[in-house]
Parts: C-alpha cells; sequence; structure tokens
C-alpha cells in the first residue's frame, strides 16, 4: 500500500496540496503550524528565505533561510522564489524547490506566508492551494501577545500593531477565516480543514480506476 504521504487514508493516490497559513503576526499561526506539523509528521514544510534578522532561539534553515539584500536579489534575478514579498521593512520569499513535483507525487506542503504570497501562489497555482487566515480575536489581545512573546522591541511590536489592521483587511482572500481564542479549538479546526482538503474530489486522482471498476459492475 503506497504511504498516507502520496494516498487518501484508504490508500488511493492522490495529489498534494500547498497549505498556506496566514495571520497577523502574534495571532498564534506559528504554534498551529507547528503542532499541525507534529500532528502530520508527513506534510513537508516550506522554508522561505529572509533578509530579516534572526530572533533569540531561531535558527538558520529551521524558521527561515536568513540570508543578505544581495543574495536575496540575486537569487530573485535568478527566479529561484515561487513568490517574493516586502514584509516590515524586509524581504521574504518562497523557494520553488520542486514543489510542483511533489504535488505531483501527492506531497502536502505548508506554506507561513502572509497576504501578499497567498495571492501569488493562488495565481500560479489555483486549485492546488488551500489558504487558511487566523484572526485575533481582539486588538488589545494581539498586543498583549506579542508583548508576551518578548523576541521584539517596543518599536517592532509597534509596527506590527501597525500593519496587523491592513493584513486583516485581506482577509477576504483566503478560503477559510479562523478565530484564535483558544489554540486547541483553532488547532482542531485547522486539522479539520486538512483533512477535508485531502480529500477533496480534485486531488482525489487514485479514485478513477475503483470508480471505473463500480460503473461496470453496477
Ligand atoms: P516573521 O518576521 O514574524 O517571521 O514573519 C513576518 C511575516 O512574513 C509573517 O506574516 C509571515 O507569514 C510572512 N512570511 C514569511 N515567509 C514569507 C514568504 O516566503 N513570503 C511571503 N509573502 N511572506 C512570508
Amino acid at each position: 500500500m503506497p504511504s498516507r504521504t502520496e494516498s487518501d487514508p484508504h490508500g488511493f493516490k492522490r495529489r498534494g496540496m500547498l497549505f498556506v497559513l496566514s495571520s497577523p503576526s502574534g495571532a498564534g499561526k506559528s504554534t498551529i503550524a507547528g503542532k499541525l506539523m507534529k500532528a502530520e509528521p508527513e506534510l513537508a514544510v516550506s522554508v522561505s528565505y529572509t533578509t530579516r534578522p534572526m530572533r533569540p532561539g531561531e535558527v538558520d534553515g529551521r524558521e527561515y533561510h536568513f540570508i543578505d539584500l544581495d543574495r536575496f536579489r540575486e537569487m530573485v534575478d535568478n527566479h529561484e522564489f515561487l513568490e517574493w514579498a516586502h514584509v516590515f521593512d524586509h524581504r521574504y520569499g518562497t523557494p520553488k524547490a520542486d514543489v510542483f513535483h511533489m504535488l505531483g507525487e501527492g506531497q502536502d506542503i505548508l506554506f507561513d506566508i502572509d497576504w501578499q504570497g497567498a495571492q501569488q501562489l493562488h495565481q500560479l497555482a489555483g486549485g492546488d492551494v488551500v489558504r487558511v487566515f487566523i484572526l485575533p480575536p481582539s486588538m488589545p489581545e494581539l498586543r498583549e501577545r506579542l508583548e508576551r512573546r518578548a523576541t521584539d522591541s517596543q518599536d517592532v511590536i509597534d509596527a506590527r500593531m501597525a500593519r496587523a489592521a491592513n493584513e486583516v483587511s485581506h482577509w477576504d482572500g483566503y478560503d477559510y477565516v479562523l478565530v484564535n481564542d483558544d489554540v486547541e479549538q483553532c488547532f482542531e479546526c485547522v486539522r479539520t480543514i486538512f483533512a477535508a482538503e485531502r480529500l477533496k474530489r480534485s486531488r482525489q486522482t487514485g479514485l478513477i480506476g475503483l470508480i471505473r471498476r463500480l460503473m461496470k459492475t453496477a
């Protein structure tokens, strides 16, 4: 039987999906992405390139590939990104890697990217993309979470808050919108979406054989 990576729960081959999680910074997206990766060990993760400085606790190649502006520009010129965007005065880009080959092999890939990236991926890959947007329950709660996280200076937190309202205004560019007022509940919703999207008819490429057999014997 094929592994679950390339099949549905019944062992039929299927096409993978590009699973995008976006939210204003601090709304809990990274926690939920981490939980999803743990719950779905076959899920591949796209590690972006960024020009922003590394935060304490981050590891080069794990959260991001940290590169300087010259190298980033070189990668743009060499068409090495599927999409890239300016976020908070820095640049972030999704590497092309082998994404389309992986999709064909049934591999699901998780992307933690902003609304600009979600939009660009959707333009490139349409029905292969599932876009999930996570909202904070309120702006004061968002600020509190950013302050509790204690990874950014007050100036950076102010800038992230200023950007949050703009990010929320792009909620209508997503397939699913969730409110993260309880992280466990929000994660369960994300997992439900993930499971349902895996079973979508358009991804069930391996069912054709069974359907033909069922139709013949009907
Ligand atoms: P942070 O600096 O907090 O890690 O990320 C800032 C924002 O950049 C987040 O909203 C994150 O989703 C977004 N981001 C990270 N990587 C990429 C990328 O490759 N492309 C785009 N468009 N956004 C990204």
